[in-house]
């Protein structure tokens, strides 16, 4: 059985200007945190204890803003409860300014072997625009030690359609990238969730965004850029063997332990969620009550059949007619026939040798109007 295990840390310097994920500036409670989040950890050690874990997430937040003795503290507590496969991909969330050698020497002492960073742009001005703390600087350092470390399995994300980004601008902040052998690039279009402060100043009219045309130019631009990448999802680019191999157990629909504020997990069928207020968190688990979810969803087979569609229909090598047939006892035409036949002749899925449907180049630029199709039909 393939196993994931997510981490959050719900903590960062402080809050980018367009960032809904759920972290705080405030970082009184951290140690309490880390002494709840270590609970959480060894309670699913304990059940999961005959289960290799193929691959561990440390996200959130900015993870490495904690400090090196409570990161370790967090290592330690995954080593010494669950048992990863012997490649299992362990990757940790960080930004450039949080890369410190004492970090990374922490990285070198556990199996952490992928370093997610974010960048989002090359300009300075663009970062200070949209509210990040460090500059590209700060990065290209970040990415020296690393290196110079042995730590080369990379990623950088990077953002398109910032207020007032020109194409050109776009185009550097691709090509500096590139330039620095970055295996794993995701790239992501400036989106307004929640109730950030893009979104404010947005209701305000005070912030203008890349229109339809200008967004799918620069989506356009970073498939050129990046054309000696393996494109193997909508909006992530890696090298051969690159891939990232957590997102694509989300993506195949495997199961996943999700530990700490606000994670999610996926497990026998079923999905939850931990709540999401930090006091509650740690107050709940030091009385003993392991059971921090607020949510806990049955998905029937019928919703796994939805979400075997758009998931897959993520990734550019597409969705196994035969998988889907063997994974639910039925055909795929039995139960999405009309709309895979309906978006064929549109020109939006192309079906491979009668075997592997994937989005073509217009699917992917329509793809949530194709994957909300294959819900509640
Ligand atoms: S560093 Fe990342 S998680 Fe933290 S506020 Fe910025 S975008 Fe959000």
């Amino acid at each position: 059985m393939e196993l994931g295990l997510y981490v959050h840390i719900p903590f960062c310097k402080s809050k980018c200007h367009y960032c809904d994920f759920l972290s705080y500036s405030r970082m009184d409670l951290v140690e309490e945190y880390v002494n709840a989040l270590n609970k959480e950890i060894k309670s699913y050690g304990q059940l999961f204890k005959n289960t290799q874990i193929q691959s561990i997430f440390i996200g959130g937040g900015t993870p490495t803003v904690l400090p090196p003795y409570l990161l370790e503290q967090i290592y330690n507590c995954i080593v010494d409860n669950f048992v990863l496969s012997e490649d299992c991909e362990w990757t940790i969330e960080a930004n450039p300014d949080t890369v410190t050698n004492e970090q990374v020497v922490l990285f070198r002492k556990y199996p952490i072997n992928r370093i997610s960073l974010g960048l989002q742009a090359v300009q300075d001005y663009h970062l200070k625009n949209i509210g990040r703390v460090h500059s590209f600087k700060q990065w290209e350092n970040a990415i020296f030690l690393l290196k110079s470390n042995g730590i080369t399995n990379i990623n950088t994300d990077l953002i398109f359609g910032l207020p007032n980004q020109t194409l050109q601008e776009w185009e550097e902040s691709l090509n500096t990238v590139v330039k620095y052998n970055i295996p794993h690039i995701s790239a992501y279009s400036l989106t307004l969730e929640g109730d950030t402060k893009f979104t404010k100043m947005y209701e305000k009219g005070e912030l203008t965004l890349a229109d339809e045309t200008l967004d799918r130019q620069m989506y356009n631009i970073a498939k050129d850029i990046l054309n000696s990448y393996n494109h193997y999802e909508i909006s992530n680019w890696a090298k051969n063997g690159k891939e990232c191999k957590h997102n694509i157990l989300y993506w195949k629909q495997k199961q996943y332990i999700g530990v700490g504020l606000g994670a999610s997990g996926y497990i026998s069928s079923s999905r939850y969620t931990n709540i999401r207020n930090l006091k509650d968190y740690i107050m709940n688990i030091n009385n003993n009550n392991l059971s921090v979810q607020e949510g806990n969803e049955y998905i029937t087979p019928r919703m796994q059949q939805e979400e075997f569609m758009f998931l897959g229909l993520r990734m550019r090598s597409g969705i196994d007619i035969n998988e889907f047939q063997k994974l639910f006892g039925v055909e795929i035409y039995d139960i999405f026939g009309n709309q895979i036949d309906r978006w064929i002749k549109q020109g939006v899925i192309r079906n491979n040798n009668n075997n592997i449907l994937n989005l073509t180049d217009y699917g992917i630029d329509i793809s949530n109007i194709i994957f909300a199709s294959f819900l509640n039909i």
